[in-house]
């Protein structure tokens, strides 16, 4: 039985049919085709699919990647038709073997939705609310339902409720043992319109991103099915986007590069700004639980919410069911399912985490401890992205690595590592944020402050 019907739901759903005669999700919403959902807010905002998630989702759904575009997505080559800025300045137009489907995500959904459908032993029961679970210490044997006084039995849950997910507290009603949890405060703000798209915008490209910079401030526009600009704006700590339509657009002009401003000053809006606040990143340490119950996994958001600047939440979401189909091709005692599970997704996990986590904690208002070890990997990312800027090779190796499709050690690999250690040390093509305040004061790290979103 799978709790939800997100993205990572709809995967894990995908997976389990493999090996389970039944598979049963329960989601509280009615889905009402390619629209936002109330229980899936952020839909309603960028989302970026990375090229390793794009991967599974045509490998567990062959075919989905043409069926979106036949709905209207837009594909781009991530370097060569998306312009990507980084401390100010563009990194250099060269293919990278990643492509990039640009949607919205009502429409990614969607097609994975539609396709779960037809997987004969998938049941999809909607306007179900789960209210806990049910068991004990040891084993998780189904769920209580709406009001709790219904419960529907199941030889295995996975909570996919995503990051508003109660399963701290539904562990400890039936005296399971609750993870501890790791957090990193962001105070990211989100604010998002969509407009019309006319031909020769952006030069004839699918989309633009410009990274937060040294004021914290980033943003993107993308193509998306409807001929329309999706366009997200962000800020941290605090300093979030507007959702007056006059202030949205100013907010745009002190982004780093102009190209976002341009578009939102040459188009018709089709809607008015809509707002997302994001205080925190959040880890839940299943794989460090000593005595897991069985017959429980808790995949996606709900184990792990990354700061979505990242664009990493539906692709770790993919990798894990990916790990999850692993261990069970793997056999092993049933009951020793959720730990082999939790552990193998440790990995992923912790690969994605670390990239954010080091990445936030380059901008200094960001409350974490800051080790030596995060100190040079900042400055060293900071090099990385100045390198990037000039030569293609470092920006391809540095996108297939924002892609996950790469280690990020491919960095330090000596072929590459020279041309950024070349390539890194000047500064002179970066400038500073238009009418911010922290423009004067960019420091080294700021400047190679988050990369946002690593998508497209
Ligand atoms: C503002 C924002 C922007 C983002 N941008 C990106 C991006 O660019 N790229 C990217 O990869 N990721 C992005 N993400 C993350 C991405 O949305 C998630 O990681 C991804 O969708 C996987 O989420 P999920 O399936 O675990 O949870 P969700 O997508 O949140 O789905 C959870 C589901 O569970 C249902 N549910 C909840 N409680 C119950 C209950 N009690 N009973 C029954 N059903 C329930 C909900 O209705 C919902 O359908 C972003 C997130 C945010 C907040």
């Amino acid at each position: 039985m799978v709790l939800g019907a997100g993205i990572a739901g709809l995967l894990i759903a995908r997976v389990l049919s493999e090996s389970f005669a039944r598979v049963t999700i329960l989601e509280r919403d009615r889905a009402d085709g390619a629209r936002v959902r109330r229980g899936v807010p952020q839909g309603r905002h960028l989302h970026g699919l990375l090229d390793s998630g794009r991967a599974v989702f045509e490998e567990l759904f062959p075919g989905c990647t043409g069926e979106l575009l036949r709905r209207g997505a837009t594909a781009a080559e991530v370097l060569v038709n998306t312009r990507w800025y980084v401390g100010g300045a563009r990194l250099a137009a060269t293919p990278t073997g990643l492509t990039s489907v640009i949607a919205s995500r009502p429409l990614l959904e969607d097609v994975l939705r539609e396709r779960t459908r037809m997987i004969a032993n998938i049941a999809v029961r909607e306007g179900i609310t789960v209210h806990g679970l049910v068991g004990g210490a040891d084993r998780v044997t189904g769920v209580t339902l709406d009001g709790a006084a219904e419960t529907f039995a199941a030889d295995l849950v996975v909570d996919a409720t995503g990051r508003g997910s109660r399963i701290e507290y539904w562990l400890s009603d039936i005296g399971a043992p609750v993870p501890e949890s790791e957090r990193l405060e962001v105070d990211l703000g989100y604010a998002t319109r969509l407009f019309g798209h006319r031909a020769g915008q952006l030069g004839g490209d699918a989309s633009v991103i410009i990274s937060t910079g040294a004021n914290g401030r980033g943003g993107g526009a993308v193509r998306i099915e409807g001929d329309r600009w999706l366009v997200t704006l962000a800020g941290m700590l605090g300093d979030h986007p507007p959702t007056d339509p006059a202030e949205f657009r100013e907010y745009a002009a002190t982004l780093s590069a102009p190209d976002i401003h341009d578009i939102i000053t040459d188009s018709e809006p089709v809607d008015d700004p809509v707002p997302y606040r994001f205080r925190s990143s959040v880890r839940r340490r299943f794989d460090r639980l000593t005595a897991m119950p069985a017959g429980l996994l808790v995949v996606g958001d709900a184990l792990c919410a990354f700061n979505p600047l990242y664009a990493q939440g539906m692709t770790v979401a993919a990798l894990q069911a990916m790990a999850l189909r692993e261990c069970l091709y793997a056999g092993g005692m049933p009951d020793e399912l959720a730990v082999r599970f939790h552990t193998a997704c440790a990995e992923p996990v912790s690969a994605a985490w670390r990239l954010t986590a080091t990445s936030d904690l380059s901008n200094p208002g960001v409350t974490g401890t800051r080790d030596l070890r995060t100190r040079l990997t900042n400055r060293y990312v900071a090099q990385t992205h100045r390198a990037a800027q000039r030569d293609p090779v470092v920006a391809r190796s540095f996108m297939r690595v924002a892609h996950l499709v790469e280690p990020p050690a491919v960095l330090a690999h000596p072929l590459i590592a020279a041309r950024i250690l070349l390539r890194g040390n000047s500064t002179a093509s970066s400038r500073p944020p238009r009418g911010s305040a922290a423009a004067e004061s960019t420091t080294p790290a700021q400047s190679g402050a988050s990369v946002w979103p690593h998508h497209t």
